[in-house]
């Protein structure tokens, strides 16, 4: 039915999103000795997402853009302790163990078997690469790719370097923004994970995804059998 099936790995595969809400409440402590709250944070995300072109996806990403911010918000009177306490928690996540979603070792087991299978996830190498030794799935996949971002031209990259027809590949994940919509622009099959958490940047209005080649299930363990509804759509 397809030649190649991918999968996204952050809040797919693996807990992901959890650690930046930790990582917002622990920010949210230390800013409320400087009399600032909840509604101040939303403000990191601004920061985040304009970072984005200078840091890329990830923790590192993340915590340079709280100290920007806490920077801002005091009127530059941030103190250098409260900018080691974000420093030693961008560590903490970098080397946190992951937890791998219930059921998924033994659905990429099962998918193994027919199917060759890749990892398509996007942020920093060598945090990306760690995370994937601690998650124990390295085997079941032949292929991994690390990018900078998931645009339609990276994804068609990865399908001409290894040779892939759209219409044989299927991508898994959970961000309609970055596992679903550039893999449909592109004429690929899609399964999104609409139960995962994901970080609010990769949302996107469910009504502008096209329905033909997109599925939409709660859970990783879902994955399986929708495969057979997909395949009788594909027809
Ligand atoms: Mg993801």
């Amino acid at each position: 039915m397809f030649d190649w099936i991918a999968f996204d790995a952050d809040d797919t595969l693996w807990k992901n999103e959890e650690t930046y809400l930790q990582g917002r409440e622990q920010f949210l402590q230390i800013l409320a000795a400087y009399g600032l709250g909840e509604s101040d944070l939303e403000q990191v995300d601004v920061f985040e997402v304009e970072n984005l072109q200078y840091y890329g996806y990830g923790v590192m990403s993340f915590v340079l853009s709280m100290i920007e911010m806490a920077i801002h918000l005091t009127g530059e009177s941030f103190h250098p302790k409260d900018i080691q306490k974000l420093l030693d928690l961008a560590k903490e996540m970098l080397s946190a163990e992951v937890e791998v979603f219930e059921g998924v070792p033994l659905l990429l087991e099962r998918l193994s078997e027919n199917y060759p299978l890749m990892l398509i996830t996007k942020g920093d190498l060598f945090h990306q690469q760690r995370k994937l030794r601690s998650s124990g799935l390295t085997d079941f996949f032949g292929t991994v790719e690390v990018v900078s971002d998931k645009s339609p031209d990276v994804y068609r990259q990865i399908m001409d370097r290894y040779r892939i027809d759209p219409d044989r590949f299927l991508m898994i994940g959970n961000s309609l923004r970055s596992d679903i919509i550039p893999v449909l622009k592109l004429g690929g099959w899609t399964i999104f994970l609409s139960g995962h958490l994901s970080w609010s940047h990769e949302e996107n209005p469910l009504d502008q995804i096209p329905q033909d080649r997109f599925l939409e299930v709660k859970n990783i363990n879902q994955v399986l059998s929708s495969l057979d509804r997909l395949g009788k759509q594909r027809g």
